[in-house]
């Protein structure tokens, strides 16, 4: 019968007082650790405590690009597993994800970006990841519409294919680990905001909220662009995490001209073609920090311009919708993953900025043997927050990063 389908997970009664696991933050990470918790070690006396809705931060309004293709040593055996992943859990959930591994096209327009990619391809291809150089002739082959012509603004020199990447639909990784984790136990608790964490003699006692006191000697902060502030506020630690805003828009449902991502770093534009047919761009992030989820008359013009530069057939479409997310940048574009340091019991996966739904699902299966175990998994150890004070920075960006407003 109409309106009254199933729930995918169960809405909890009332919040009880004791877990032995708190997760702040109903998004991507917080939900996937929940789940890998409860599959992988039988915890599932686990609460993810959510202010708004899940999916309500970046999990529900990112541009849903999945790929393996990061710069550095630490990152890609992450981001490689990550990719592989999606099939799996999509048959572990026995949900639907819409993983589409279309392939990602990122074009250089000019030698100094073809040399840049020329390193990050052969980082990959020593990871065993599928990413090669190509020339202009063969972008155009893959995307016929492109404008290889020298008559753009910057002309295009070539591109890195990466032919495994492509696009997972967002909402259903929301919906399918929450509603795998229910299934085992969890309790997924919305409209329920953390407002206080508990220490007692180094370790974590409880968790204060809205509703509520929760004792727990374990929390986990996934909660995306408020893990800093909350960090701060809550426990004195200050993170070296700026908030930024991104936006993005898709245009009216076209005929298929798109069959991969394409992303240009000059153009500041990535896009892809859905499957109900809009073609779905995001921009650069707003130059200076802030709290704000409005998207501007500018990011429109210039996301029209670009598009329609590296894809002429698009002038005359129109924009349908327009939305902005925020994001947690950190000052190498990498995460901070931490735990029991200094608070025993406290857990940090944060600072994603805009690569953390490509690298939920695995970041929340080894953040679960962390959090079970008490020991860091070998390759969650680079990510640790001390790395910021012992200047053992990652290149995940070709300069270290300070958003302010003089940017
Ligand atoms: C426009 C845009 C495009 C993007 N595109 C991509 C992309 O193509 N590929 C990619 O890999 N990444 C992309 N990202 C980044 C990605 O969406 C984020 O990195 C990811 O969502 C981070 O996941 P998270 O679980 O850490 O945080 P979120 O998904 O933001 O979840 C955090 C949750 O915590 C909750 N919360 C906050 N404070 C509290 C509190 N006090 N108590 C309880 N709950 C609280 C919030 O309501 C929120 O639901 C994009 C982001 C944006 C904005």
């Amino acid at each position: 019968m109409l309106g009254r389908g199933k729930r995918l997970w169960s809405r909890s009664k009332r919040l009880k007082s004791s877990y032995d696991a708190v997760i702040i933050g109903g998004g991507l990470h917080g939900l996937a650790t929940a789940y890998f918790l409860a599959t992988r070690h039988g915890m599932n006396h686990v609460a993810v405590v959510e202010k708004r809705y899940i999916g309500f931060g970046g999990a529900g309004r990112n541009t849903a690009i999945v790929r393996a293709n990061q710069r550095t040593q630490e990152n890609l055996p992450l981001y490689k597993e990550a990719l592989e992943l999606w099939p799996v859990l999509t048959q572990e959930l026995d949900f639907n994800l819409m993983f589409y591994n279309c392939g990602n096209l990122n074009l250089a327009h000019s030698e100094a970006a073809l040399k840049a990619m020329r390193l990050q391809v052969a980082s990959a291809q020593f990871h065993g990841i599928d990413s090669r150089l190509i020339d202009p002739k063969e972008c155009k082959e893959l995307v016929p519409a492109l404008d290889v012509s020298d008559r753009l603004r910057y002309p295009i020199y070539g591109g890195m294919y990466h032919p495994p990447g492509g696009i997972v639909r967002h909402d259903a990784v929301v919906w399918g680990l929450a509603s795998g984790a229910s299934q085992k136990g969890v309790d997924i608790i919305q409209g329920v905001a953390v407002t206080g964490i508990g220490v007692q003699g180094g370790r974590i006692t409880s968790v204060e909220t809205d509703h509520g006191t929760i004792t727990t000697p374990r929390v986990l902060n996934a909660a995306g662009a408020y893990a800093a502030a909350i960090s701060c506020e809550m426990l004195g630690m200050r993170l070296p995490i700026s908030v930024l805003t991104i936006q993005a828009m898709v245009t009216q449902p076209l005929k298929p001209i798109l069959h991969h991502v394409i992303s240009s770093g000059t153009y500041h534009c990535y896009a892809n073609q859905t499957l109900k047919g809009e073609v779905a761009t995001g921009a650069h992030m707003d130059p200076w920090p802030n709290y704000t989820t409005q998207c501007t008359a500018h990011y429109i013009k210039h996301q029209a311009e670009a598009l329609t530069q590296l894809l002429p057939c698009l002038k005359g479409v129109k924009f349908m919708r327009a939305w902005a997310g925020l994001a947690d940048m950190t000052p190498d574009m990498a995460p901070i993953i931490d735990g029991n340091d200094p608070v025993r019991g406290y857990y940090l996966d944060c600072g994603w900025g805009y690569f953390g739904f490509k690298s939920c699902v695995v970041t929340g299966k080894y953040l679960a043997d962390f959090m079970a175990s008490g020991v860091c998994p070998q390759i969650l150890r680079p990510f640790t927050g001390r790395r910021f004070e012992q200047h053992r920075l990652m290149g995940e960006t070709p300069a270290l990063v300070h958003y302010s407003p003089d940017n």
